[in-house]
């Protein structure tokens, strides 16, 4: 949960960091976020993908909310969908010393 250090706003306690190799993305689930917040859900269901205050939102196939900071984004500009972090790939790879192009990474811990 963030809370803002100048106004002192609290966010809704329901976003998650447990994305498998994904620092900046976060999510919940979409019967959490009818709950706490239904006006963001409501344009979800219906949008799929929404921009707003800085954040991108999509809404997953399988009922899931995910989230990211535009800024901290590989493509910050809102109207780009992808909310892909910028050198993830690049970053493992190098870690475990495979070629960059390489699709499927081996796991590293
Ligand atoms: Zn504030």
């Amino acid at each position: 949960m963030r809370v803002c250090p100048k106004c002192g706003y609290t966010e809704s306690p329901i976003w998650r960091n447990r994305m498998a190799k994904r620092m900046y993305v976060q999510f919940c689930r979409l019967d959490e976020l009818e709950t706490w917040e239904p006006e963001l859900a409501e344009k979800l269901k219906v949008e799929k993908y929404v921009f707003l205050d800085g954040v991108k939102y999509r809404l997953t196939p399988r009922g899931y909310v995910e989230r990211i900071d535009a800024f901290l984004c590989k493509h910050p500009d809102p109207r780009n969908k992808s909310l892909s972090e910028p050198t993830q790939e690049k970053h493992l790879a190098k870690l475990i010393g495979q070629p960059l192009n390489q699709t499927k990474l081996l796991e590293v811990s």
